[in-house]
């Protein structure tokens, strides 16, 4: 019934890891840039941008541990190739549409699997909701 995915060729697998460590080096660039700015912070603002600055530091905060969540996310999909798993389906072990890993390269599982998985977690409402709008919502969800 189902069709039989083909495994990616050696082209294919190069793309996606050059993909995925330059979004480890974006990652890494904004990091530097957010210290950077931490320390303009530290260095000026008086009581009355106190607020301004906490406001600041813990709304970038939350931002860069997402990004520290995602760079993780890259290193545990870099490590796959080594061991030859990238691409493959940690759910079901098989491939992964190469059009799929070039959207979102960290992608863990396979498109099928994914959505299985995200109707268990749904409530039955929002399930039915997600199921017309599966597609955007993967798309959106990059951290999911
Ligand atoms: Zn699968």
């Amino acid at each position: 019934m189902a069709e039989k995915m083909k495994a990616l060729t050696k082209k294919q697998l190069e793309t996606l890891k050059n993909k995925l460590m330059e979004e480890r080096d974006s990652l890494v660039f904004n990091e530097e840039k957010g210290a950077e700015l931490d320390l303009a912070l530290l260095n000026g603002g008086d009581d009355v941008e106190q607020s301004i600055t906490d406001y600041n530091n813990s709304h970038q905060l939350r931002f860069r541990n997402r990004e520290v969540f995602y760079a993780k996310k890259i290193e545990k999909a870099l490590k796959k190739f080594d061991s030859n798993e990238f691409g493959l389906c940690t759910d079901c072990g098989c491939w992964i549409k190469f059009e799929r890993l070039l959207a979102r390269p960290t992608a863990e599982m396979c498109i099928i699997c994914k959505e299985e998985s995200e109707r268990d977690e749904s409530s039955s409402f929002i399930g039915r909701q997600s199921k017309s709008l599966g597609k955007v919502l993967d798309l959106t969800g990059m951290l999911a």
